[in-house]
Formats: structure tokens, sequence, C-alpha cells
């Protein structure tokens, strides 16, 4: 199932994202790339709608159901 938000755009989708928050409440999205890769923000300005970084969350998980048949 591929997950929409139009808020957040591709980040939601994508293996580098993570979500953090605050105890108000309030969540914020963060790219992990940019711990390695100084072309990405660590605060992605979203919604994302192009970006190179972008790896799909749904390959890993195709590729792990690869891997686990293979077994
Ligand atoms: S690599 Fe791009 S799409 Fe993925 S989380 Fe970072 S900014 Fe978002």
């Amino acid at each position: 199932m591929t997950l929409y938000v139009p808020r957040i755009g591709l980040c939601v989708r994508c293996v580098h994202h993570r979500v953090t928050g605050n105890r108000r409440g309030s969540q914020f999205h963060l790219c992990g790339l940019a711990s390695t890769d100084a072309r990405f923000r660590k605060y992605p300005r979203l919604p994302m709608l192009r970006c190179e970084g972008f790896q799909d969350v749904e390959d890993l998980t195709e590729q792990g159901r690869d891997e686990e048949s293979d077994e």
C-alpha cells in the first residue's frame, strides 16, 4: 500500500524520513540523509515534491520479501 500525505510529500515514503516531536504535540520531519550528505537539509522544506535522495520504503520491503522467499 502506498501512503500519500500531501502536506509532507515524498518524504513520508522515504527510508531516510524520521519523525520527532515535542511535549506540546508538534511533529517535526527529519531527513536522516542530512547527517552524512550536505546536499540535504536536516529539516526538509515540505511538501517535498522531488528529491535526489528519495528511496521508496516499499522497495526495501519488497527486497526483504524477495530475500525471504529465496531462503
Ligand atoms: S532523502 Fe529526500 S525524500 Fe528522503 S527524507 Fe530526505 S529530503 Fe525527504
